[in-house]
């Protein structure tokens, strides 16, 4: 249908509002305060698909917070959400019933001045401290389309809204905004779908490696008094993950009796069955965590994929009027698994990158290169390269992965070889009968049974997630060829996504028009935004995309 659309221009848009997005703006209002008029005031706006900023923000977190005091020197000062200082920290190998812990944490490991904080309050603060500097940031805004014209990022569409479930309007029917900018600025975190857009349509790939990713899974704890020790941090490895798979545990003391609890699965599994929310129920069953976490209360839930592949799976950072930062370009130091520093510094690179272009008046891809040279010759490609092929190091299983990081770290990250060629991750995954007939059927059982007071159900944790979406609108989560779930999958793989996702948003039911089969049924209400099943489906037939604005999650503490 022809729809007659508002047309906005900007000097500035910004999509996404979580750390790479907002420091970004912060750190621009900043550079343009300090220009005193020699650069004038850009018009400059943020849009987020979340309730509010932090709605659709988790993390572990411990932050590194050496960006943040660049960028912002008192934070402390500012009343920046800090809810402990890390003191304790340690690292642990898991059998099902033991554990061994590693006598020292190599450099690059310990956690040292980090802060133990809750990303979803952190994201909140920090839009505030972008709101005092007149910057605006538009919360239930989800961004539909990047508009490209001549091979040029122009601007941005906005989703409409007031669709029924078959795409048809409803009587409230708004159509989407046309957003036109001079830049476009990518902060949409990990697999961002207009970043997806922009590596299919936009030479940006370069010919390096596909991203990887991790499926992190999290649940906020009240447990009870002095269970876990003063700024008590620790991760974990081994059990419950079979040795070729890529993982582990973290356990954050959160003060006030509140703790953080998560686990991390590779979604390069060959496991078709692989389950990051079982994983980390099965977790919580150890003898050394259910000491920490029984008699204790779940309150939230949460679930987010990971950007993993490191540096060199970073795309090209700049287009003609666009600059992509934070999660969605790879900022993400993968032995650490720690990416909220980085996307800070991203976002601060870029402004100073975007500050430039508006001297200049060009926001060609020449102009705004500079965001590559900044990063060139910053710390954050330092530590990027360092760890270049951490995550790479794991292909062989978890063994010669020690033996990898081990080299790594004596030879500053080149260890036995350098950008190692990987597939991406849906195509690691095998034949349900193949993975079995080599693994055993144990290997794709799952014994656990829920209690919903210390293991939860997946519909149970995600209540707890507080997702939200109008029901009659179209599924945000398309599936191109159902007749593949219905029939091809089901027999090959045996539906992985009703493994993989951590919402229960795939279910294969009864199907009555053919009696002894199955048919998918989806439920998209109840999707965190986590982006597994883009990921991770076998044949690339879901694809993710922005629901109504303030649909999804509403995190809180997490
Ligand atoms: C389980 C887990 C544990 C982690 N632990 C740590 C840790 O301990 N320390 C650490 O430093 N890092 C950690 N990370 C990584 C860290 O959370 C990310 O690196 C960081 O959040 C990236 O920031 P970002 O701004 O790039 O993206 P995000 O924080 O993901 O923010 C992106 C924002 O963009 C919005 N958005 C996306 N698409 C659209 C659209 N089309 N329209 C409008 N809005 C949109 C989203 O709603 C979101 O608010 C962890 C991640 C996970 C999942």
């Amino acid at each position: 249908m022809d729809i007659d659309r508002e047309v906005l221009e900007v000097d500035v848009l910004v999509v996404g509002a979580g750390p790479a997005g907002l420091s970004f703006g912060y750190h621009l209002a900043n550079l343009i305060g300090k220009s005193e008029g020699r650069v004038a005031k850009p018009e400059v706006i943020i849009a987020e698909k979340g309730s509010y900023p932090g709605a659709h923000s988790l993390s572990g977190a411990v932050l590194n917070p050496k960006s943040l005091a660049e960028m912002m020197p008192d934070f402390l000062e500012k009343g920046f959400p800090l809810e402990k200082k890390v003191k304790d920290d340690s690292l642990l190998f898991l059998t099902r019933n033991s554990k061994f812990k590693f006598p020292f944490l190599p450099e690059s490991m310990k956690n040292d001045g980090n802060y133990i904080i809750s990303l979803n309050k952190f994201t909140s603060w920090l839009a505030e401290q972008v709101e005092a500097k007149e910057i605006s940031i538009f919360p239930e805004t989800s961004v539909r389309e990047l508009l490209i014209e001549n091979g040029r990022v122009i601007g941005v569409q906005t989703i409409d809204l007031g669709l029924d479930k078959e795409g048809k309007p409803k009587s409230n029917f708004e159509p989407g905004s046309i957003i036109k900018a001079k830049v476009i600025v990518l902060a949409e975190g990990v697999h961002g779908s207009l970043t997806k857009q922009a590596y299919s349509k936009l030479d940006i790939g370069y010919a390096k490696l596909p991203q990887a990713y991790l499926t992190g899974v999290k649940e906020v704890w009240e447990i009870p008094e002095n269970r876990l020790r003063d700024g008590e941090v620790i991760h974990t490895f081994g059990w419950p993950l079979p040795s070729e798979d890529y993982g582990g545990g973290f356990i954050y003391d959160m003060g006030n009796k509140m703790a953080a609890i998560g686990f991390a699965v590779g979604l390069n599994s060959p496991n078709p069955t692989n389950d990051p929310h079982y994983y980390l129920q099965l977790f919580k069953t150890h003898p050394e965590i259910k000491k920490i976490f029984e008699g204790g209360k779940m309150l939230h839930y949460g679930a987010k994929t990971i950007p993993e592949g490191g540096f060199f799976s970073m795309p090209k950072l700049y287009h003609d009027g666009l600059l992509i930062i934070g999660d969605s370009a790879g900022f993400l130091n993968s032995q650490k698994l720690k990416g909220i520093h980085l996307a800070i510094k991203s976002g601060m690179m870029a402004a100073e990158a975007v500050f430039d272009a508006l001297e200049k008046n060009d926001f060609s891809a020449a102009s705004l290169k500079g965001f590559e040279t900044r990063f060139e010759s910053s710390w954050a490609r330092e530590e990027l390269y360092a760890v270049r092929n951490f995550h790479a190091g794991f292909d062989d299983g978890l063994l010669m992965g020690l033996v990898h990081s081990g080299l790594q770290m004596v030879t500053r990250g080149g260890g036995l070889f350098n950008r190692r060629e990987t597939l991406p991750d849906h195509k690691h995954m095998m034949f349900l009968e193949e993975f079995t007939a080599r693994k055993g059927q144990e290997a794709v059982t799952k014994n656990l049974k829920y209690d919903n007071l210390y293991t939860f159900d997946k519909l149970t944790d995600v209540f707890r997630s507080g997702t939200k979406h109008e029901e009659d609108q179209p599924p945000h989560l398309v599936i191109s060829d159902y007749d593949i779930c219905n029939n091809k999958c089901a027999e090959e793989y045996g539906n992985p996504c009703t493994h993989f996702c951590p919402a229960q948003v795939y279910e294969m039911i009864d199907d009555e028009s053919r009696p002894g089969r199955k048919k998918m049924k989806l439920t998209p209400s109840n999707c965190v935004h986590c982006k597994t099943c883009d990921i991770a489906d076998p044949y690339q037939i879901i694809t993710w995309v922005t629901p109504e604005g303030g649909g999804g999650p509403n995190y809180t503490n997490l």
